[in-house]
């Protein structure tokens, strides 16, 4: 089977629309869009995509947008990248105002530009070379523009779910989330959890009327090292940090009946929610027999919000892990496009944070990671993205959606 253009093919395609892309990458990073607050950035990229002739362009029921260009009979392509920022904190420390989307010596600036508004209209433009050259792709592109990303992924969520509800099963899917223009094959995961030690309250000078909880989270916190956390051959060890604590007291005179601690707990795929609450009670049970007036309760936690477009949800703050398998035909075809398109080495590695990509493999899509800009900068106030290496990924994401759908074409036809 012949590729359907070769990787410089793409490549003169996207040249041809540089300006288009760069005015339009910086469109949206200079329209600001806060988890919960989308719906501007959301209209700027339907209208995009129907400028571009994506066959059909929808938006579902939490906000997410869809652009879907026809293919053939081969495996659907989903791309896809989130529209929320995280907030820019102050202007001052910015060199250029954090919505500004300057065009600096190079440089696209701004909140968003890395993280993922410069990949997403890479994306976008990639898939819509194909409408522009009048050429069929393989299989349906289904361009995915998701909502509430920085806050747990509640769209990417709720789009792979609604997808199948409609009959549309993805054969595979390129999240865009900045990699340094390389190959990003998973992250572990992130769960979110509280637990709460209740004791009774008292007067600070009579400690001996009270049940002090502090002490029951001094001897859990400290117990936390010797918990044993696994270790995935991809994503290397699994970590756990405590990170907030609360106590239900204002006064520094007062013992507190409750305190709260939150654990951020990096896991591994095999390391579920459920496992990671049952590991905590074992260790609360440990460490806290001898303090049987504190009662303890562990739990996942969970956030209610709105989108854009007025529906309430309630969400447990979940990512799960993620791993492509590195000597997958899916992984081994992405890592010669991506060095091809490049002309670097793919270094295949993974994600230090946690992406949508959890949600989308969690539906059972194949996924693998690829993104231009630098992921250090995402969340900083020198976030900044270079053009030219935005125009090149256009071009990779255009020859990866051939590639991949012919590389798993091939591994169906193999495995049969
Ligand atoms: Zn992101």
């Amino acid at each position: 089977m012949n590729d359907i253009l070769t990787v410089s093919q793409f490549h003169d395609a996207i040249a041809g629309r540089r300006c288009q892309l760069l005015e339009f990458t910086s469109s949206i990073v200079s329209t600001p869009s806060l988890s919960g607050e989308e719906g501007d950035v959301a209209q700027l990229v339907i209208a995009e995509l129907k400028r571009l002739d994506f066959d059909d362009v929808w938006t579902d029921e939490v906000g997410n947008i869809v652009g879907k260009i026809n293919g053939g009979a081969g495996p659907a392509v989903m791309l896809n990248g989130h529209m929320d920022v995280v907030d820019p904190g102050p202007s001052d420390p910015w060199p250029h105002p954090p919505y500004s989307g300057a065009i600096v010596d190079g440089e696209l600036w701004g909140r968003g530009s890395v993280d993922m508004k410069g990949p997403v209209a890479a994306m976008i433009y990639g898939a819509a070379t194909y409408k522009q050259l009048r050429i069929q792709p393989r299989g349906d592109i289904l361009m995915t523009v998701a909502v509430m990303e920085e806050i747990g992924g509640l769209g990417s969520q709720f789009l792979v779910q609604q997808l199948k509800k409609d009959g549309i099963n993805p054969g595979l899917a390129i999240v865009g989330e900045p990699s340094n223009s390389q190959l990003r094959l998973g992250h572990r995961g992130r769960i979110e959890l509280q637990v709460k030690f209740s004791g009774r309250s008292a007067h600070a000078s009579a400690p001996h009327l009270g049940v002090n909880p502090h002490y029951a989270a001094a001897k859990f916190l400290n117990a936390l090292d010797q918990l044993p956390l696994l270790n995935d051959s991809v994503l290397g060890p699994a970590t756990i940090a405590p990170t907030l604590y609360e106590t239900d007291q204002v006064s520094a005179n007062v013992i507190p009946s409750e305190v709260t601690v939150f654990l951020d707990w990096r896991n591994v795929p095999q390391e579920s929610p459920k496992h990671a609450v049952a590991e905590l009670e074992a260790v609360l049970d440990n460490c806290l027999v001898d303090k049987p007036n504190c009662q303890t309760e562990v739990c996942v936690t969970s956030q209610e919000r709105q989108t854009w477009t007025g529906v309430g949800r309630e969400f447990a703050s979940v990512f799960p892990a993620f791993a492509t398998e590195p000597k997958s035909p899916l992984a081994v075809c992405a890592g010669e496009v991506i060095s091809e398109s490049t002309q670097k080495p793919a270094s295949p590695s993974v994600w230090e944070f946690a992406t949508d990509g959890g949600h989308i493999a969690l539906a059972q899509i194949p996924v693998v990671g690829f993104g231009p800009g630098d992921d250090r900068l995402a969340h900083t106030n020198q976030e900044r993205i270079s053009v030219n290496e935005l125009q090149q990924a256009a071009g990779t994401y255009a020859a990866l959606i051939d590639r991949l759908a012919k590389a798993q074409i091939q591994a169906r036809s193999a495995s049969e």
